[in-house]
């Protein structure tokens, strides 16, 4: 088995979490492990080297160990995308639908702006709606998404199509 696909054995099925009828995907044991995590974000990152990025942008909360790595990799800054409230400056929000109800995400006014290429990094794609909503913040900030890293696509909830004309690249799919 290639090396890549061995790491599937590090993402672990929590049933009925976190709500009755959710099989849930946890990578803690993949970050848990320094090999397994070495190689995922080296392969995670393999098709952006070289490329002109000037940021990576994390969603909260898994997204912010894959993102902090790859930005740290990539030689660039970070740029946290948090749930509402915890930012301490002015922010821009965005709110996107859920399966049941609605959820934002926020981020700093100045966190990018025109001019800033950024790389998306989230543990897991899912639907999309979550990475859909985050290009739209750092859209209405003035900069451009110019692709989205996952470690995990689940690809029969179909996020790939709802982020249609963004570069989308995943390492482990399921
Ligand atoms: P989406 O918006 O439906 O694509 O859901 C993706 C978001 O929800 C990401 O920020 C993930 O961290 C989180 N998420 C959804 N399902 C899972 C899962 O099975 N494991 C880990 N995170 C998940």
């Amino acid at each position: 088995m290639n090396p890549v696909e061995s790491l599937k054995a590090k993402v672990r099925d929590i049933p009925d979490f976190p709500k009755p009828g959710i099989l849930f995907k946890d990578i803690t044991p993949l970050v848990k492990d320094p090999a397994s995590l070495r190689l995922a974000v080296h392969h995670l990152l393999h098709p952006f080297l070289g490329r002109d990025i000037t940021a990576v942008a994390g969603m909260e909360a898994r997204g912010f160990i894959f993102g902090a790595l790859a930005a740290w990799e990539l030689g660039v800054g970070f740029v946290p995308l948090r749930k509402p409230g915890k930012l301490p400056y002015n922010v821009q929000s965005v709110s996107y639908d859920l399966e049941y109800g609605s959820a934002s995400l926020e981020a700093h006014i100045d966190a990018v702006g025109p001019g800033d290429k950024v790389l998306l990094i989230d543990d897991l794609l899912a639907t999309g709606g979550t990475a859909q909503a985050s290009c739209g913040l750092i859209e209405s900030l003035g900069a451009e998404v110019v692709a989205l890293g996952f470690v995990v696509e689940l690809e029969a909830l179909g996020g790939r199509e709802k982020l249609a004309g963004y570069p989308v690249h995943s390492l482990l799919r399921f």
